[in-house]
């Protein structure tokens, strides 16, 4: 496997995505910029409708960005602009780049087996390549995501919602590509089997030096499962910090509240929740200033008119607020009763 940890596999730069329809335009994503080192988990989180999605569909060109770069180092060493690339070299790239969805059942065809189903790519990509050959390649892949194989000619609805995921993962998989979008791919699944298929992303991650970009409304699974969190907000970034860091010390009253949120099973830890006033603004109308104020409780009249920046605060970490330094949030740590 080529590639050292720690270097930059993804720099994502100003990625900007506006819906435009009639008279009406939709930010869905505004000016995000974070990078992706291999080896590395980054989680993105927020509400549904925050733009998270669409972050990941813009940098795998399911859909085309507005603006932004999403610069990427493929694995023959080249670094370029995968948004600005001709298709025969899209379609070499598009090999390394791979996404798993939520909902298992729906992305697989269910007229196909599931051998079909996970050598699909490889028919796509190798079409010349020998029948016996391709399915050792499933055979390899399947027994690696924990399928039996014995059962691999059979349909998509003969399996459960953790083995059809693992058949999504399969096929993700099996053109050993580096870097995953995984989009709420454990959200649909039964608790017990969420742990079972984070724990079989985190393993095949090790064996096969793979780069996760892990979305998910799921506070409680990112900070299993990732190295370094962004928060989004309305289309925004509002907070990225090291996984540990952005849990046990959060800047962003969003951050505050969304951490207050989550269930906590520990009976010596208090859960004081943090209420998030009203809905997430309208996309097509957000509200001036900082894009949180009319659900912030720390709001002040700067808030309301001014946008705040993200700023570096150091420790890898940013985040965008005017008042983050000034007010000592709480994180999971100070939640602990003595
Ligand atoms: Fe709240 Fe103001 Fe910070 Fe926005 S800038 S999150 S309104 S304190």
């Amino acid at each position: 496997m080529s590639g050292e940890k720690n270097e930059r596999i993804l720099q994502v730069r100003g990625l900007t995505k506006r819906f435009t329809s009639k008279d009406v335009c939709v930010r869905a994503l505004t000016d995000v910029s974070f990078d992706v080192c291999r080896g590395e988990t980054i989680g993105i989180v927020g509400e549904s409708g925050c733009g998270k999605t669409t972050l990941g569909r813009c940098i795998v060109r399911a859909i085309e960005a507005s603006e932004g770069e999403v610069i990427y180092r493929a694995l023959d060493g080249q670094e370029e602009d995968f948004l600005k690339i001709d298709k025969e070299r899209m379609r070499q790239i598009r090999k390394e780049i791979q996404m798993i969805f939520q909902d298992p059942y729906s992305s697989l065809d269910p007229r196909m087996t599931v051998v079909d189903i996970i050598s699909e790519p490889i028919r796509a990509n190798y079409p010349k390549m020998p029948k016996r050959e391709r399915e050792q390649l499933v055979m390899d892949i399947a027994q690696k995501v924990g399928l039996n194989t014995t059962y691999l000619r059979r349909y998509p609805h003969a399996f459960s919602g953790g083995q059809r995921q693992r058949i999504g993962i399969a096929r993700a998989l099996i053109l050993k590509p580096q870097l995953i979008v995984c989009d709420e791919a454990v959200s649909a699944l039964d608790v017990s089997i969420q742990a079972q298929i984070i724990n079989l992303l985190k393993s095949l991650q090790r064996d096969m030096n793979l780069t996760y970009l892990f979305i998910s409304h799921d506070l409680s699974v990112v900070e299993h499962i990732s190295d370094k969190v962004g928060v989004m907000y309305l289309g925004r970034m509002v907070e990225f910090a090291p996984t540990e860091e952005l849990f046990s010390h959060p800047m962003h009253p969003y951050t505050e509240a969304l951490l207050s949120a989550v269930p906590v099973a520990d009976p010596d830890v208090r859960m004081d929740r943090i209420p998030l006033e009203g809905e997430i603004p309208n996309p097509a109308n957000p509200p001036s200033g900082c894009y949180f104020h009319e659900r912030c409780r720390y709001c002040q009249e700067r808030c309301k008119t001014e946008a705040p920046a993200l700023t570096d605060v150091g420790g890898g970490h940013t985040v965008a607020c005017h008042r983050a330094q000034e007010l000592r949030l709480s994180g999971f740590d100070y939640q602990k009763e003595a």
